[in-house]
């Protein structure tokens, strides 16, 4: 559908992306044209400024296509990421780091035992 605007009124394209910028030059390619198909004597270079308005909208399409791209890949790294940083926290939850050295044996053990594992020792 949009390859199809683009080939035919490809000012149109950058008219509903509601770029203005690109919808001025790519609107003066395409009147021009559209002129010189109209004075017939000069269709051949109509057909050539007909071909740069359609190829300017086809390379927007395309880039945006591209960013369409890199912005799904960014959110699905991201998205990743995220997944990794929770994954990391809920290991720390598995192991906490609240943990107490025992001053009898110098093991580690959980913060909230009342006596050593290791030796027996009570707090
Ligand atoms: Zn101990």
């Amino acid at each position: 559908m949009m390859y199809l605007i683009i080939i035919f009124v490809s000012p149109l394209y950058f008219l509903i992306r509601g770029k203005i910028g690109g919808l001025i030059l790519n609107a003066i390619l395409y009147f021009i044209a559209l002129g010189c198909v109209v004075s017939l004597i000069f269709a051949w270079i109509g057909v050539i400024f007909w071909a740069l308005a359609v190829g300017h909208a086809a390379w927007h399409l395309r880039r945006e296509f591209m960013l369409e791209h890199a912005e799904m890949i960014a959110t699905k790294m991201v998205e990743a990421q995220m997944q990794g940083q929770l994954a990391q926290t809920n290991k720390s939850y598995d192991d906490p780091s609240d943990m107490k050295k025992c001053p009898m044996c110098a093991e580690m053990i959980k913060y909230e035992a009342k006596v050593c594992k290791h030796c027996g020792h009570k707090f």
